[in-house]
């Protein structure tokens, strides 16, 4: 066969398909060859006269490109020399001979053949011509001497007596253009038409390296200007040191005395001479002296000995706690016991210290603190009680979003503008080595490909541990057994297992409104009066001026919002002060602070009126929800038109939520006849159930018993009573089931005006630790059953 397919007359040939080149007519190209189809055609080319077609793949990427994927023009080549590379490669040096075109394509199995004709150049040779080649010889002069890139044998085919065509042919050859542009080069008959566009594409790439040199030009001066200031600079610390200004003497004895009054561990101490020596062999503009010099100055800042030293008076901590909070009871008395134990193991040790000549013993509390609770509760200042207690430094890193171990252990010193880690970082703004030390948010740390934060946050916390910690800038390691760590969470959920296993855990469920208002008139209102300057005045807040900001301007579990609203009418009123406004000028007289004024002040109400002065309405329900900002009343939304048995159900539900949804259903077909409804009635009607606040996402099974009262209360058209909320999880024969959470939803339920909670039989023991002022306001129903619900939320009884 190959005989038949090799013979000139019947000009069918072997087609070799090129990536990213083109061999021209009359030049001369070394390839490599490696795709198998190649590789075959190439070997039966070999076997007969040596004549392959090359033609350029349309789209470089393809692998085993078929004939469509090819240009129809294309150059005959023959075979000069090969060698065979590794892996089955071969190096080929081909040489083209004439411009063909493909006709049609043969077969593609084993290697690719096709059919051509030969397109013959048409040679022209008049003065326009020759004088086009002399411009584009010159332009190729030119770009040799700015440094162009042309193999030898190529630059000989340029400098010989060729015709137009060949000329054009061997300048395509080493024109510096994409395929594309090589390829239309190919395709172009009119001579005249290939060498102008050439001229185009030389003058380009001149361009192009004429600005190269020039960049590289001005490189090379910088440089030159840089070694000339380094010589400069060394001359004139000569004459410096000649006039006896030796300053850099003067910072190295500086360092020196540093050095020995930050009292550090020996070895530590020993690596920071090593430095010093180190900066003081090198020159003061070295760029390297001065990261030593950084380096040096978070060494010798480090609380490596200082220590606040004065035992804890339990009785004065618990009343140092008392005076900077109001309430929190028994979170108060837990941190009181947490303190006894780690003053008695003090003791103990010091006892035992005598005993066992001075040998460190573990005197750490056994567990860290971790306190729980939406915003705004209280947990950070409560944490700077703690310390005031004690008296201790306090230092606080947020570790909110942190996802790089970096962030905590720092960079290593290689680094450009390298920093220790915020643990490194706190302890130098504490100053001693026994601060309380506060990771805020420790359940909002991210992990990804740059390391785990949590892990050394781990070895931060671990007594085990923690007294050798390692941060990478600093490369010596840090006793961090000192330090009296408290960690802060808005939920659990998202603490890393590992750490949370570390943790005593206290929750700080959120206050009801007569805290709140406790707390705004005996902390809020006399510390922000202070903080405005207007403290000197004798104003006072009146009663309902605090409750109309609790009420209508705030709605939260904790008070940083109240807060913040008291400093507003703090602020306006020292502002009017300053001004002698007339409106205000019987203020000073009047000395108290009404509601009419914090209404004029903050303007609109915020919050509308409470949810009980609302209408009773049928297919919608009270829920409680939990949140990280604390306990939440939710509104359940069922709407029923007319359909064909669809549930549509909206307002971001996450999955548990949506099945809680078809319980639901399933629950109340079930009771299709107690309800007073028609069998099938949900065959003709689309069920619609929505809970408001479409852009929170909700979810968890919780407001079951919610949905099954909306859902029957739409369908019978027995509205729910608007005072009555629900929380707790329905199954299918619609027993509920405990739910979590149940303090801070009682507190939410109570902050609405909320007169009755419906709560499974089972929460009944998590009642225990609220205020009593709630459980006294609030009346309880626990249910084990859907239909004890039904009868007690709907305004009409059905008898389930
Ligand atoms: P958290 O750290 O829980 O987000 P903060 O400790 O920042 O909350 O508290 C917010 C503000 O509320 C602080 O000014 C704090 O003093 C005040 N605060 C919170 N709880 C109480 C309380 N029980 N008694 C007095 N002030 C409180």
């Amino acid at each position: 066969m190959s005989a038949v397919l090799s013979g000139k007359s019947s000009k069918i040939l072997p087609v070799i398909a090129i990536r990213d080149g083109l061999v021209y007519p009359k030049t001369e190209a070394p390839l490599i060859f490696g795709r198998p189809k190649t590789v075959k055609a190439f070997e039966e080319a070999v076997k007969s006269d040596k004549e392959l077609i090359i033609l350029l793949q349309k789209v470089s990427k393809v692998d085993d490109p078929k004939g469509s994927d090819l240009h129809k023009i294309g150059v005959v080549v023959t075979i000069e020399r090969f060698v065979s590379l590794e892996q089955g490669e071969l190096q080929v040096l081909l040489r083209g001979s004439r411009k063909v075109r493909v006709t049609q394509f043969l077969t593609d199995d084993p290697f690719l053949r096709a059919a051509y004709e030969e397109v013959p150049d048409i040679e022209v040779d008049n003065d326009d011509i020759r004088a086009t080649m002399k411009h584009l010889f010159t332009q190729m002069k030119k770009g040799i001497n700015l440094g162009k890139n042309i193999d030898f044998i190529a630059l000989m085919g340029l400098f010989s007596d060729l015709s137009p065509n060949d000329f054009s042919y061997q300048v395509a050859a080493v024109l510096d253009v994409k395929p594309e542009i090589k390829q239309e080069l190919l395709d172009e008959e009119n001579v005249q038409k290939r060498l102008e566009s050439e001229i185009e594409h030389m003058a380009r790439e001149i361009t192009v390296l004429e600005l190269e040199k020039k960049i590289s030009k001005k490189t090379q001066q910088k440089f030159e200007k840089g070694m000339r200031e380094n010589v400069l600079r060394e001359k004139m610390k000569e004459i410096e040191s000649e006039l006896g200004e030796d300053k850099e003497g003067e910072e190295m004895s500086e360092y020196r005395r540093k050095i020995k009054q930050a009292i550090m561990p020996k070895h530590i101490e020993e690596k920071a001479l090593k430095e010093l020596d180190r900066m003081e062999k090198m020159s003061q503009y070295n760029p390297e002296a001065s990261y030593v010099r950084t380096y040096l100055d978070w060494l010798v800042a480090l609380p490596w000995s200082k220590k606040n030293e004065s035992p804890v008076v339990i009785v004065e901590a618990e009343k140092i706690l008392d005076q900077d909070h109001f309430g929190l009871k028994k979170i108060k008395e837990r941190i009181i016991e947490y303190l006894s134990v780690m003053k008695l193991r003090e003791l103990k040790q010091k006892k035992d210290g005598e005993i066992t000549d001075g040998k460190k013993r573990d005197i750490k509390p056994p567990t860290i603190l971790c306190f729980v609770g939406p915003p705004g509760v209280g947990k950070t200042s409560l944490g700077r009680s703690i310390a005031r207690a004690l008296n201790r430094e306090f230092s606080k890193i947020s570790l909110g979003g942190i996802r790089d171990e970096a962030e905590i252990r720092g960079h290593r010193r290689t680094y450009v503008g390298a920093m220790p880690g915020r643990i490194i970082q706190a302890m130098k703004t504490a100053g001693t080595k026994n601060p309380v030390f506060m990771l805020d948010e420790i359940d909002k740390i991210g992990r990804d490909f740059r390391g785990d934060p949590s892990s050394a946050l781990l070895e931060a916390l671990d007594p085990e541990q923690n007294h050798s910690f390692s941060d990478h800038y600093l490369e010596v390691e840090f006793d961090l057994s000192d330090v009296l760590f408290i960690t802060t969470a808005n939920i659990l959920d998202t603490i890393p297992p590992a750490l949370l296993d570390r943790l005593e855990v206290i929750h700080f469920p959120g206050y009801t409104q007569d805290e709140k208002f406790s707390i705004a008139k005996n902390y809020l209102i006399p510390k922000q009066m202070e903080a405005h300057g207007i403290d000197t005045y004798g104003l006072t807040f009146e009663d309902d001026a605090a409750q109309v900001i609790i009420r209508r301007y705030s709605r939260e579990a904790g008070v940083r919002e109240l807060e913040r609203q008291i400093a507003a009418v703090c602020r306006k009123i020292a502002r009017m002060i300053a001004e002698q406004k007339e409106d205000i000028k019987d203020l000073p007289q009047r000395k108290v602070i009404t509601e009419n004024d914090v209404a004029k002040f903050l303007g609109p109400y915020k919050y509308s009126e409470q949810l009980a002065e609302k209408k009773d309405e049928a297919g919608m329900s009270t829920g409680l929800a939990w949140t990280q900002a604390g306990g939440e009343i939710l509104f359940i939304e069922v709407s029923v038109v007319p359909g064909k048995g669809h549930l549509i159900l909206t307002g971001q539900l996450g999955d548990v939520m949506k099945e809680s949804c078809q319980a639901a259903l399933t629950y109340v077909r079930s009771r299709w006849k107690k309800l007073g409804l028609k069998e099938k009635f949900y065959e003709k009607i689309d069920i619609h159930i929505h809970v408001p606040e479409g852009a929170v996402p909700k979810d968890g099974p919780s407001a079951g018993l919610a949905i099954t009262t909306a859902l029957i209360s739409a369908l019978t058209k027995v509205p729910v009573r608007r005072d009555v909320a629900m929380t707790g999880e329905v199954t299918l024969r619609g027993r509920a089931l405990e739910i979590g959470g149940v303090k801070e939803k009682v507190i939410a339920a109570h902050r609405a005006g909320i007169k009755t909670v419906i709560l499974p039989k089972d929460n009944r023991k998590d009642l225990v630790e609220l205020p009593k002022k709630t459980t006294d306001d609030l009346k309880f129903m626990f249910v084990e059953h859907m239909d004890e619900v039904v009868n007690v939320a709907l305004t009409k009884k059905l008898h389930l």
